[in-house]
């Protein structure tokens, strides 16, 4: 048995724990820069605590709202920009992932001079400002995560970067911020943190340690199943969905993902799928995939979901996940194309050609 451990993120969990434990922030200095998109934040109540906090603790702020869904390196050299103008000490994150994400690359462009691109060389000559992370969304776990994913319009793709100084220093967890989410992102969301954990267990990367956090998540999901697919989605419920998400964050910050986010990039980047919504479109493909070699692992998963096999996996996934889109036979070439440089095809416990991504496409979507 051979692993190695660490979340160089402090959690805290919890209804109403930005008041309670705020004050935890007055030791990375005296003046934040908040990152969130442009509403979610505010309309989570989630910027109102944080703001009401900081005044509390004589922290001085100011607020960069420009974060766009799946966030360019253009965006996050402008959010870096103004961190340097504004002196900030530390990052506050407010948002889904790509809030959270943005704010991963403010703070280190915010301490080094260099270009957004050299954010892939992933060594730093100066430590990033601090980040705080408040999620908005129950997915992505990103508040827990090393990675910061951004979208190369260079590559036509989504690459991520990170390192153990990219973890965020305190991740601040209350369910009540996601109470806001419609319907539709709940469930894409709630089926990303599904796909880390899945994804996390079932990878050459996996741990005893990181199996622990894998299965704890999936359990928890699937709790919240009936609800999700019923539409009754109450705060319990809403609690239930954040600790999947962050337990899965935990589970691919030392697992990383599989092909299946390799291959997703594509279906956000071409076609605007929203992230958690590729995942689950292509899980059900890739769990035929690689049956033969995790069987007994994936009956684990299947019996905490209370489903037999893979295709009621993909029935599940049916309900959850409406529409599906139809795929040229050029745009499975250029996706196969794409998704082989990711380094996530390497992290497959069944060896992944161009074939076999073409296979899982060409199962997943009707070919025109
Ligand atoms: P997101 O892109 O952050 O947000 C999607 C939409 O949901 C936005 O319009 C956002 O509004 C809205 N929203 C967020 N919270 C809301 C709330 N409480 N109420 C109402 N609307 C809300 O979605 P996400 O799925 O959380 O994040 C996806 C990104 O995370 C992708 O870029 C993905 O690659 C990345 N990711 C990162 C990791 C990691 O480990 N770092 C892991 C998986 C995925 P606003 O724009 O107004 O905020
Ligand atoms: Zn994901």
């Amino acid at each position: 048995m051979q692993f190695n451990y660490n979340i160089g993120t402090k959690v805290i969990f919890g209804t109403d724990c930005i008041r309670r434990y705020g004050q935890d922030l007055s030791v990375y200095g005296k003046k934040a820069l908040i990152v969130t998109g442009g509403r979610s934040a505010r309309e989570s109540g989630a910027l109102d605590d944080i703001c009401n906090m900081l005044s509390s603790h004589n922290i001085v702020f100011e607020i960069y709202d420009r974060v766009g869904n799946n966030p360019s390196l253009d965006n996050v050299e402008e959010g870096g920009k103004k961190a340097r103008q504004c002196n900030a000490d530390f990052i506050i994150g407010i948002g889904g992932g790509s809030p959270l994400d943005a704010s991963k690359a403010i703070a280190v462009l915010a301490s080094n001079e260099i270009e957004p691109k050299e954010l892939y060389a992933n060594k730093f000559k100066y430590d990033p400002l601090p980040v705080i992370a408040v999620p908005t969304t129950a997915g992505t776990g990103s508040e827990v995560t090393p990675y910061s994913i951004l979208t190369r319009n260079d590559l036509q793709t989504k690459m991520s970067f990170g390192n153990d100084a990219t973890f965020p220093k305190i991740a601040f967890l209350d369910a009540r911020y996601t109470e806001s989410m419609p319907r539709e992102v709940t469930v894409n969301t709630a089926v990303d943190a599904l796909s880390h954990a899945v994804e996390g267990y079932l990878c050459r990367k996996s741990t005893p340690v990181s199996d622990i956090f894998a299965v704890e998540a999936v359990k928890s999901f699937g709790e919240c199943l009936s609800s999700l697919i019923d539409n009754r989605i109450n705060l319990d419920i809403r609690e239930k969905l954040l600790y999947a998400a962050m337990l899965g964050g935990m589970v691919i910050s030392h697992t990383g993902t599989t092909v299946v986010h390799g291959m997703g990039y594509n279906l956000t980047y071409f076609l605007g799928i929203p992230h958690g919504k590729a995942n689950g479109l292509l899980m059900k493909e890739y769990l035929n995939f690689i049956y033969d070699r995790a069987g007994e692992k994936i009956n684990i998963l299947f019996k905490l979901l209370k489903i037999r096999n893979v295709d009621e996996f993909g029935d599940l996934m049916d309900l959850l996940l409406s529409g599906r889109p139809k795929l040229g036979r050029e745009e499975i070439e250029k996706f196969v194309l794409i998704t082989m440089q990711q380094r996530s095809t390497l992290n497959n416990i069944r060896e992944v050609g161009k074939s076999d991504i073409e296979g899982i496409l060409k199962k997943t979507f009707a070919v025109l």
